[in-house]
């Protein structure tokens, strides 16, 4: 296929070369110079986009996705597909799909989960909003880049679905953390207790697969310092959209308002940015009820 990719950056640059790899002709754009192999590089975002089956963005929020639809929709064929995989507000999702689609586009929300890690070894998994007909035509796309694509509804539901279970996962790894430092006060051993909740009622991905406890579980983040893996100031951004989703949607949410608030404090106020999103823990460890 014919592919526009804009946004090449940590994410974007290993799925355009994966795409790349596979055979697709991939012409890209970026405001910095970004070299990968196999992708030829344009002037601007219109220009990759001039004559492409499909348009992909893996952008940084809402605000710039839009002003790049500006200038990518005049430039694309009728019937050519725009395809979003940044992480953005469900309004702006929405917004930009109905502009590509009354412009004789199709028009794609697929926000990823897996990260950087993912990207390079193409195991994404895709969370996909928009018409049956686009996310057929972006199939073989998700299965080079990814290992799952799974087809959510209409137009900004991809992203509804990821910030859902990112405020899951921000709540799940904050309650984790909590437990591991309650349980080192009142003297239980830190693998009894993983031994325990990892295969009670308190299990979840936070336990099970990323335990936030160095030398605890599988390998993870807690066993390299906390270097991400999945950055605080990430999680950060994914819990902020998703009370502005809540909010607009008049939905109750105080454990993701909750945690929204501590990665905040943490990310802002107590040297957490940068580190991966399970230091919580280290920061619960030091720390008394006052
Ligand atoms: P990044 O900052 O590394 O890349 C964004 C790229 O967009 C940069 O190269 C930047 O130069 C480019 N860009 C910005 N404005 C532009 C414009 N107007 N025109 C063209 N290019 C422009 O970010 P990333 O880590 O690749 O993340 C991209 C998206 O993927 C974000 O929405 C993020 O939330 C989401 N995401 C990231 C991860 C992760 O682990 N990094 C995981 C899942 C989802």
């Amino acid at each position: 296929m014919k592919i526009g990719f804009i946004g090449l950056g940590n994410m974007g640059a290993p799925m355009a070369a994966n795409l790349a790899k596979a055979g697709h002709d991939v012409t890209g754009f970026d405001m910095a110079q970004v070299h990968i192999d196999g992708v030829r590089m344009a002037e601007s975002a219109g220009a990759a986009a001039t004559g492409a089956e499909v348009v992909i963005t893996m952008l940084p929020n809402g605000a710039i996705l839009r002003a790049v639809a500006d200038q990518v929709i005049p430039a694309m064929d009728k019937g050519a597909v725009l395809l979003d995989c940044s992480t953005v507000d469900v309004e702006s999702a929405r917004d930009v799909a109905a502009q590509a689609v009354a412009a004789g586009l199709h028009a794609l929300d697929a926000p990823v989960s897996g990260g950087v890690g993912g990207a390079a070894a193409g195991t994404l998994t895709f969370m996909v909003g928009g018409t049956e007909a686009g996310f057929a035509i972006a199939k073989p796309l998700f299965d080079v880049m990814g290992q799952k694509a799974v087809h959510c509804g209409p137009s900004g539901n991809g992203q509804a679905a990821k910030i859902c279970n990112n405020m899951i996962l921000g709540v799940t790894m904050i309650a984790t953390c909590e437990a591991f430092a309650l349980a080192d006060k009142l003297g239980l051993d830190r693998q009894a207790m993983f031994d325990v909740v990892s295969t009670s009622s308190g299990y979840s991905w936070s336990m099970n697969a990323y335990c936030p406890a160095p030398g605890i579980g599988p390998k993870s983040p807690a066993d390299n310092d906390y270097k991400p893996g999945f950055a605080t100031d990430l999680m950060l951004k994914d819990l902020r959209l998703s009370q502005q989703a809540a909010e607009a949607a008049d939905a109750d949410t105080p454990m993701g308002r909750a945690a929204c608030d501590l990665y905040a404090q943490f990310v802002e106020h107590e040297n957490g940015k940068g580190r991966d999103f399970s230091a919580m823990l280290p920061r619960f460890e030091k720390r008394g009820r006052g």
